[in-house]
């Protein structure tokens, strides 16, 4: 055996070890896509003790941004004479009235990119169109959306906007555990690639005031065998401290230089979440100073409602209150062909990464539903790449 499968199995024997002295079910709940990605992807699920359950919680960045903010993109690409970039994951989210996809396919100039930086040069090339750049993401894209806007504001670009729809992650965190409806956690499993830009000590609210484990894990099962280990000791041993499993690359204090250029062109705002409601400063704003640089302002936009998918439980997945093998439509009338919620286009969805690997493990274990395999791409985002 190598080095690293070693470390593996050893961390594997302590989960293990862990889970057998905790004479109870464990629920953990890992907060971002990429790690709900990467446990389904190494098969994390089918070695993970029985009494030990990893929940997919509120951390893909397509999945939250609720319903009327996608409205308010197709809106904008639809009816505003703009070139609208956005990435890749985005293109494919149902909205009311189709897709920024199918905008496209109806004449609206819709431009996938892979940084925001992509659609200032565009705006300087093309002076005579209007750009807007639909922006997504938690903390790990917005210091690049912000970068772009300070980029745009040395070129003193006037055909350049961003409608921003970022959102933070440890406000979502915490509402998860004020909701009285809420499940009830052992502990989480903190994004490693988020906590590089916050850093660890961002959690430390969910510690102290709710007693919760919080482990910053990274994405390779090496790094999230020995996470969940280190979080399920804790439950065993009855602490909840925050743990540092990934210091290679998260410090206490995060990325200052990256906050900073977050909070030179970003404001705290209330935000709404799919599923989850309007979060107290969960969201980001443009600064009043920079307006010139808001989409929302420059385009005189106005929110629009959330209507969900009739029959599609994204809200609920999110929330980690049910799985999306309990979703009806799942795998029959939702695939990532057709696509009825977020959960099934994004590459970090929680649906996504259940129809690409685990719906026969899932399908087996309940006997309840038959999935239309016929019906079934085995890529969840043709387009995509993880938002984080
Ligand atoms: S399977 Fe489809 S419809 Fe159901 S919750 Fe997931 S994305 Fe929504």
């Amino acid at each position: 055996m190598t080095p690293r499968m070693d470390r593996i199995r050893e961390a594997m024997d302590r989960l293990h070890a862990a889970a057998k002295a905790v004479k109870r079910q464990v629920k953990l709940m890992e907060v971002c896509g990429t790690h709900t990605m990467s446990a389904f992807r190494c098969g994390l699920h089918s070695l993970m003790p029985k009494n030990v359950h990893l929940l997919s919680g509120p951390g893909c960045p397509v999945c939250v941004t609720a319903q009327g903010d996608i409205d308010l993109m197709i809106e904008l690409a639809m009816n505003h004479d703009v070139v609208l970039c956005t990435y890749g994951d985005m293109l494919r989210v149902p909205g009311q009235r189709g897709s920024l996809e199918r905008a496209r396919g109806q004449g609206a100039d819709v431009r996938i990119v892979y940084s925001a930086m992509d659609a200032v040069r565009m705006a300087k090339a093309e002076p005579d169109h209007k750009f807007v750049f639909a922006a997504v993401g938690f903390e790990t894209t917005a210091p690049a959306s912000a970068a772009a806007v300070l980029e745009a504001r040395r070129l003193e670009l006037a055909n350049f906007s961003i409608l921003a729809s970022h959102k933070r992650v440890v406000p979502a965190m915490l509402a998860l555990l004020e909701d009285p409806a809420g499940i009830a956690l052992d502990g989480f499993l903190c994004p490693g690639h988020v906590s590089v830009i916050i850093g660890a000590d961002a959690y430390l609210p969910i510690v102290r005031h709710h007693h919760l484990p919080c482990v910053i894990g990274g994405f390779e099962e090496i790094h999230m065998a020995e996470a969940l280990a280190r979080l399920v000791e804790q439950v065993r041993d009855g602490q909840a401290t925050l743990d540092n499993a990934y210091p290679e690359v998260v410090t206490g204090a995060g990325n200052r230089a990256a906050l900073a250029c977050i909070d030179s062109v970003f404001g705290a705002i209330d935000a709404r979440w799919r599923g989850l409601g309007v979060i107290p400063a969960s969201g980001m704003a443009v600064h009043g100073h920079m307006q010139r640089f808001d989409a929302m302002r420059v385009y005189d936009l106005k929110p629009l409602e959330d209507h969900e998918p009739r029959g599609c439980l994204c809200g609920q997945v999110i929330a980690g209150r049910v799985k999306p093998t309990d979703c009806k439509l799942f795998g029959n009338v939702c695939t990532p062909i057709n696509p009825i919620g977020p959960c099934m286009v994004s590459s970090e969805g929680t649906c996504a990464a259940y129809f690409k690997y685990g719906r026969h493990e899932e399908k087996v274990k309940s006997g309840k539903r038959k999935v239309n395999l016929k019906k079934c791409a085995t890529t969840p985002s043709p387009h995509g790449r993880g938002l984080g």
